[in-house]
């Protein structure tokens, strides 16, 4: 599926500039520095696909790939969200083109939505996962960096998150662990990412 072109389509700051709902969309969601570039980047065996370690406060948009000529599937890389110092209207902003593309958009097949795998489920998590859960937009936790903690703390953070993952209406029981740094879970991440456009 990513041994051919995969290429940046668009960035839309509002609905009104997202493309024609033609092909099938998987989003990938998570707070910000969760590791969703280097993600998207290890996913897609591109480096410098998306731009890492984006600053905190640059705009908010969604920005699209598009994975195949003609694209037989986009990759939605949603605005990073969670931190600290973000100004109230931008959160708000956030919210704002966040539940309106979960909710009107028919071709979005599935959401990631990324967990520090040191920190685990954190309320702003729980707030992406509700807007999920509210628009039945099903969605799958990957667990990210996971080569930054000890396999025990890893053993019992999977297990915190498959716990309330299993409480969630929308969520996939089933988590992904992954690490862009060793590779570890792309292989598994890829097929998940297949599946939700395949059925
Ligand atoms: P984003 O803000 O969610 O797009 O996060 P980035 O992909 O820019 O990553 C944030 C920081 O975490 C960067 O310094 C990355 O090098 C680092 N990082 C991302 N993924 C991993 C990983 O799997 N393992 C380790 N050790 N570091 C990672």
């Amino acid at each position: 599926l990513f041994a051919g072109p995969v290429e940046f389509l668009k960035s839309a700051p509002e609905l009104r500039f997202l493309p024609d709902p033609d092909v099938p969309e998987v989003a990938f969601a998570g707070r910000s520095n969760v590791g969703k570039s280097s993600l998207l980047n290890g996913l897609t065996n591109r480096n410098g696909l998306a731009r890492t370690s984006n600053t905190p406060g640059r705009t908010q948009e969604l920005n699209y790939f598009d994975v195949g000529a003609p694209p037989v599937m986009r990759l939605v890389d949603m605005p990073g969200y969670g931190f600290a110092k973000a100004p109230k209207d931008m959160v708000r902003k956030w919210r704002y083109l966040v539940n309106d593309y979960l909710r009107g958009r028919q071709v979005l097949k599935r959401a990631l939505v990324l967990i520090d795998s040191r920190h685990g489920i954190k309320d702003v998590d729980r707030d992406i996962m509700k807007m999920l859960d509210d628009a039945a937009v099903s969605y799958r936790l990957v667990l990210t960096k996971a080569d930054k903690i000890k396999a025990t703390e890893l053993t019992a953070v999977l297990e915190q998150t498959g716990t309330e993952a299993r409480t969630r209406p929308a969520a996939h029981p089933e988590i992904i662990v992954t690490s862009s740094e060793t590779g570890l879970g792309m292989a598994e991440l890829r097929a998940a990412v297949f599946e939700s456009i395949t059925g």
